[in-house]
């Protein structure tokens, strides 16, 4: 099993003793910094891989969740995928696009997965659970039979959005998404071969009490390896690179209902694990 956390700015191995310290149970041969360590992937997976690195000096320790920060803290590129799940496309009431629906996320906007979220003055903030991929090998003009192979793993992310600016843009959706705060990922990441099925996962929003999505990856109209697909036909991802790979039904726009001061957004993919942002006054 191979899952990675950013511990504090720390990359850590997690064990079932809990966190490993990568810069320190390496000797140094890994940087702390963890997007570092995307660079480097397939060398730092084959370390891994040798075994328990803990020691009597250089032990796994007990971490708090709420410690965690994004997996991939400072990522070169964010891209985001609008309109993937026919059952959000339907509420919307968009056409469905002829190509892949590509816009940007703002990398500024990246944070950990348990933060407080600052609202917009007089916005409309709206909540939608993905599935996030962090790229491993760079990745250029790649096949989707071969797309997963540079992946370096998945985790829980959402992509917040402020409707208002989102759609008085001109169809520029980046600045509506990338307020600081609007990118949450974590808790951490799981590579694709710890899942079963990295490709049909059971996926939920729910903003305090209250189930706002329910839904599986597998409803995605372009899944992962389409998705890398088109965008590396044009753009090459890079190491460490993020990309959100869209939302299902049941977003606030289509319910007419919005985040409040007060509410708690939590979102949990099977198979990874559950992220909270809790949403504070402007
Ligand atoms: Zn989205």
């Amino acid at each position: 099993m191979t899952r990675i956390a950013n511990l504090l700015g720390r990359a850590s191995l997690l064990t079932d003793e809990g966190a490993l310290d990568v810069e320190r149970a390496s000797d140094g041969r890994f940087a702390a910094d963890p997007q570092a360590l995307y660079e480097r992937w397939e060398e730092f997976l084959g370390w891994a891989a040798e075994g328990n690195h803990a020691s009597p000096e250089i032990p796994a320790f007990e971490f708090s969740e709420t410690d965690l920060l994004s997996p991939a803290p400072r990522p070169t590129q964010v891209f985001g995928i609008g309109l993937n799940y026919k059952d959000h496309a339907e509420e919307t009431g968009a056409k469905l696009p002829e190509k892949l629906a590509v816009f940007t996320k703002y990398p500024t906007c990246i944070t950990g997965g348990f933060e407080e979220v600052l609202l917009v003055e007089d916005g409309d903030v709206d909540w939608e659970v993905e599935l996030v991929v962090v790229m491993g090998r760079r990745a250029h003009k790649v096949a989707d039979w071969e797309a997963w192979s540079h992946v370096a793993g998945v985790c829980v992310g959402i992509d917040f959005s402020e409707r208002k600016l989102q759609y008085a843009a001109g169809g520029q959706f980046g600045l509506g998404k990338s307020y600081p705060g609007f990118g949450p990922m974590g808790p951490w990441l799981v590579t694709p071969d710890e899942l079963t099925s990295p490709d049909d996962l059971a996926l939920t929003c729910m903003v305090n009490d209250e189930v706002m999505q329910s839904g599986r990856t597998s409803g995605m109209i372009y899944p992962v390896p389409r998705i890398i697909e088109e965008i590396s036909a044009v753009v090459p991802l890079l190491p460490g690179d993020v990309i959100f790979t869209g939302t299902p039904a049941g977003v606030g726009r289509a319910r007419g209902r919005y985040l409040q001061p007060g509410d708690t957004v939590t979102c949990s993919i099977e198979g990874i694990g559950s992220i909270v942002s809790e949403m504070i006054a402007p």
